[in-house]
């Protein structure tokens, strides 16, 4: 038997971005940071995402357009949909794989 009042690990990353947002309902927000208090891995994930979002701050300071970093935030989800206690993968513009000797 599960219980209903507690949030699964997947369901805690999908709630990440609009918990860092603030457009979690009060108690959604509740039970969430009550799974996050009790599992590293979405502590982990939680705060891996606070420093993708604090890039993308930062890229709007650069003039990136909010739809661009709507895009990115969803491919940020997307990317890690599922995968809380797996790093996320950085999608820095300037991976090794793309730069030139
Ligand atoms: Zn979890």
């Amino acid at each position: 038997m599960e219980d209903p009042h507690k949030i699964t690990c997947q369901e805690a990353v999908e709630l990440v971005t609009d918990y860092l947002e603030n457009q979690l309902l009060p108690e959604i927000r509740m039970e969430f940071e009550q799974h996050i208090a009790s599992c590293p891995g979405c502590t982990n994930y939680l705060h891996q995402m606070e420093q993708s979002i604090r890039l993308l701050r930062t890229l709007a300071d650069d003039g990136i357009p909010a739809e661009t970093q709507h895009k990115l935030l969803a491919a940020f989800r997307n990317s890690n949909n599922g995968n809380a206690v797996k790093t996320a993968p950085h999608h820095a513009a300037d991976s090794p794989e793309d730069r030139r000797e």
